[in-house]
């Protein structure tokens, strides 16, 4: 497929799962602040020490787990970590012998001082700083005392890192993973970046700047640091790559740069720790998004999901494989049932769950609990199975939403807006609509690849440049239909407020006119819709049904020839549409389930009518949930000059997949 990317690894083939442990991960755990998740048992600290023993792999040739990830180095330095490595080797050797690839586990930037000092003394040099030149402690919640960050802009400690990576390829690793691959909130005040930014600034702003402290969103130079840290992060992880692959280009890069800002952390977590996905998917060969509070499931009757973080990676990686570790918030160990829900909803995208293992967590490993195991090799053994269904997909989607960067780093931080709520709500909306959909950033716009989607949505993409102002103005003209709301393109991409919208043409209206909402008008052969409030954000925040229907019209009006998809699903069942050569695959994932009890709410007779390119040979469905094939009766509908097949799913308990063969 993507011939940058180890054919091992791409979407559809990998199952993958984790376990943090070895004397390593306790080390960690208790001085990494970690301690309040162990289980305070003498055999459960036992096992945490022991978690790499060979009956464990066991039990990942018996959930067909293929990829595996094991901690190679937390950052105690070489000579600490070396007993960890030796208890790694035949580990490593008896997992090859099945046939299960193995990532080494590497810290980005940690430093545990207390073995690294004394085994490194020069390390000293290589911390990041705060701005009054004190070291910077590793810390969500507070500062660790025993643990530091060192700076990704310092030669020294790219140098060391290599040579950590160095010692695991040459044990015979198959992947490289570096956890931690973002930038700490406050910046790095080090000689290293302090110099590196003035050069920058020369290169940039023709001047010399120190490192802004203060933020000042408008701010050439503080938008030029912020800019610098996402360099500075992307070049380390390049470097990175570099070493890896000239080492073997058949060995995975990958890292945790936590996600797309669809996640746990807001706006203001994604600018200013420096992650910006679609340029970090550039780099990995499998996406890593850690996502937490986003488990799959039903909060007050609310869809809570990672539809949306998948659907940006696939469009960031352009269909590289995403491995997502879930845990629910509060970090509970998983129930079967919600096992087989997360593998589902990856499963929906050809990707993967991590099945994430700590040892000393509360309770033990996920994977020593017999349900876990059953309910898991259910699922990834259909997935194995099934792997032709899975491998060389690509979405079909009717609309793309643009996720603008420069709105969220200049305009959303500017107004405290943290999640981006506009953009959010119209993704939740798509979802619950059933309407086929990717999520595109802006580089997407500028490379005129807007022509494959019937409509465009902006949510209050305030920032837009020029350029893609004219694209999407031949967009338009050309019969694609248009959503924008609120102060879409108003502003430039460097937050420089124009006089009037930038797509004023486009809208049928200018910023100063009086506006009625939602305004509809046409320009070109496209139609467009435009609202002057942010029906988004009111219904990420309210979810009021007046919004989604608005919004659900608003549609109706501008895809031309109506959607992929219609169907009598309910919004707690998820559809997701691909296609591969002569097959459109339909994916089916049902969220529904009383979370105490663990019980499946079925869902029984879903009506479905998908739009299909030529004639249909046969329609039918699988599942994890139940062993036969079932053959569905079809129908062939005709719509305008669209044809549909037409056809009934019987019964959905937590996933199904039909497979529609094309003539
Ligand atoms: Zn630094």
């Amino acid at each position: 497929m993507r011939k940058e990317v180890p054919p091992w690894s791409i979407r559809g083939k990998v199952r993958f799962g984790q376990l943090y442990s070895g004397e390593l991960d306790l080390a960690k755990g208790i001085a990494g602040s970690w301690e309040w998740t162990f289980k305070k048992l003498p055999q459960v600290i036992m096992d945490t020490v022991n978690g790499y023993r060979p009956e464990f792999i066991e039990y990942l040739k018996d959930v067909h787990i293929n990829t595996f990830h094991v901690t190679f180095s937390n950052g105690f330095g070489i000579e600490a970590e070396k007993a960890q490595r030796e208890c790694l080797r035949p580990f490593l050797k008896k997992c090859h012998q099945y046939n299960i690839k193995v990532i080494a586990y590497l810290d980005s930037v940690n430093i545990f001082w207390t073995s690294f000092f004394p085994d490194h003394p020069q390390a000293k040099d290589w911390l990041q700083l705060d701005k009054d030149g004190n070291p910077i402690h590793y810390g969500w919640l507070k500062p660790v005392p025993w643990r530091y960050r060192a700076c990704l802009n310092n030669p020294n400690w790219i140098n060391y890192q290599k040579q950590v990576i160095k010692l695991a390829i040459d044990m015979g690793f198959d992947g490289i993973y570096l956890d931690n691959a973002y930038l700490n909130r406050t910046a790095c005040y080090c000689s290293c970046c302090r110099d590196k930014f003035k050069k920058y600034c020369r290169e940039k702003l023709a001047k010399e700047c120190d490192l802004p402290t203060e933020p000042n969103w408008s701010d050439p130079i503080w938008q030029s640091f912020i800019e610098f840290r996402y360099e500075t992060l992307k070049e380390g992880l390049i470097e990175f790559r570099r070493y890896i692959k000239s080492a073997n280009p058949e060995l995975v890069f990958m890292f945790n740069a936590l996600g797309p800002p669809t996640t746990m952390f807001p706006a203001t977590d994604q600018t200013m720790r420096a992650i910006d996905t679609y340029a970090l998917a550039k780099i990995a060969d499998i996406l890593y998004f850690e996502l937490g509070f986003t488990f799959p499931r039903l909060e007050n009757g609310r869809l809570i999901s990672n539809i949306e973080s998948l659907k940006y990676g696939i469009s960031a990686g352009n269909g590289k494989n995403i491995a997502e570790k879930g845990y629910m918030p509060g970090r509970i160990p998983l129930t079967p049932g919600q096992v087989k829900l997360a593998v589902a909803e990856a499963l929906s995208f050809s990707c993967t769950f991590n099945v994430y293992n700590f040892s000393c967590q509360e309770a033990q490993p996920m994977l020593e609990k017999a349900k876990i195991r059953k309910a898991l090799a259910k699922y990834y053994g259909f997935s194995e199975k099934n792997e032709n269904y899975y491998i060389g997909t690509e979405m079909i989607a009717d609309v793309a939403v643009l996720f603008s960067r420069p709105t969220q780093d200049w305009y959303c931080n500017d107004r405290e807006e943290h999640d981006y709520p506009e953009r959010r709500g119209f993704d939740q909306a798509l979802i619950d609509l059933h309407i086929p959909f990717d999520i595109i950033q802006d580089e997407a716009i500028s490379q005129d690849s807007l022509s494959k989607y019937k409509a465009l949505i902006l949510p209050n993409v305030a920032c837009i440049s020029q350029e893609q102002i004219e694209q999407i103005e031949r967009f338009v003209k050309r019969s694609g239909g248009l959503i924008a709301t609120s102060e879409t393109s108003l502003y430039d991409e460097n937050y420089k407020k124009r006089e009037n919208f930038g797509l004023a043409r486009v809208f049928g209206v200018g910023c100063k006119e009086e506006r009625f909402t939602p305004k509809k008008s046409e320009y070109g052969k496209g139609k467009v819709l435009f609202y002057a409030q942010n029906i988004g954000r009111d219904y990420w925040l309210k979810q009021k049904s007046g919004d989604l229907k608005s919004i659900k019209e608003a549609l109706e009006w501008v895809i031309e020839g109506g959607a992929s998809l219609i169907t009598t699903a309910p919004k707690t069942t998820f559809i997701n549409l691909l296609k591969q050569r002569e097959r459109i695959l339909v994916h089916l994932v049902n969220y529904n389930r009383d979370e105490k009890s663990e019980r499946m709410i079925p869902v029984k007779n879903i009506k479905i009518q998908v739009k299909v390119p030529v004639r249909v040979r046969n329609v039918f469905l699988i599942s994890p949930d139940f062993e036969a094939k079932q053959n569905l009766e079809h129908e062939i509908m005709h719509k305008e000059q669209d044809q549909y097949v037409k056809f009934i799913i019987p019964y959905l308990e937590t996933y199904n997949l039909v497979i529609i063969k094309l003539l």
